[in-house]
């Protein structure tokens, strides 16, 4: 894709949701931490479920700590992999509070150090946390982005390499939402809404999907319900009278 149409497309995004924002519910860095490393393999639906109950309970390095991975694990219970990822919440609990008092670490280098935490973790801490302007490829990033043609590549980082060089930097902060949204919304795995995208023009792939529009059913005539014939009252016939 040119960089002409990159920035189109990025224009479009932008014009239909000006500040998008992450789905995951979260109250500070540190919610956000744990709220992303529940969310790998799961819907932002699933955690978030679990997170406003957990929340309201751990909510810091220090009472997450506290509450130990078989508590936890009783909030979490509805999420895919949870037991691994008990696991891990505790761990980078543990390792806040050890090493960096407490705090989620602002670089990425030290995110990536805490268990569970992978760079694209990372990279969406960086982003929605500390208004970083870093892109995390999940799958529907990838997917949007070589399905368009915008970054095309093998893997996560191929991609991402390819994104950071070719979105405009005034869009590169929301890029990362602009993105997921779309892929989650529109530009959907087993059937992109191509009829409804804006991006149809700049957008390279070959097996878009029109769907055809349901004709609407024809407007029945209501047949007019026949009028009863109300049968005249026989007049009586009259006896004749013999004399
Ligand atoms: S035109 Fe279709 S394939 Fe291309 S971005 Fe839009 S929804 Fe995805």
């Amino acid at each position: 894709m040119t960089r002409a149409n990159a920035r189109t497309l990025f224009e479009r995004l932008a014009e239909k949701d000006p500040a998008p924002e992450t789905e995951l519910y979260y109250k500070d860095p540190f919610t956000l931490v744990v709220a992303v490393a529940l969310s790998a393999q799961a819907t932002d639906e699933g955690v978030n479920k679990a997170t406003k109950k957990l929340f309201t309970v751990a909510d810091t390095p220090k009472k997450m700590a506290a509450f130990g991975e078989k508590k936890l694990g009783d909030y979490i219970k509805t999420i895919g992999l949870w037991r691994n990822k008990a696991k891990n919440v505790i761990a980078l609990s543990n390792m806040l509070l050890d090493e960096h008092g407490g705090k989620v670490p602002e670089d990425r280098e030290a995110l990536e150090k805490l268990p569970g935490v992978g760079r694209k973790t990372a990279n969406v801490v960086m982003n929605v946390a500390f208004g970083a302007p870093t892109i995390a490829v999940d799958t529907h990033i990838f997917r949007v982005s070589n399905r368009t043609g915008l970054a095309p590549g093998k893997n996560p980082l191929e991609v991402e390499k390819g994104l950071e060089k070719i979105v405009p930097a005034d869009f590169l902060q929301h890029a990362h939402h602009w993105l997921i949204l779309h892929g989650r919304y529109t530009c959907k795995a087993r059937s992109p809404d191509c009829g409804a995208c804006p991006l149809t023009d700049l957008c390279l792939y070959k097996d878009k999907v029109f769907k055809e529009e349901k004709p609407k059913p024809a407007k029945r005539k209501m047949a007019s319900a026949p009028k009863l014939k109300t049968a005249k009252p026989k007049r009586k016939a009259k006896k004749k009278v013999t004399a």
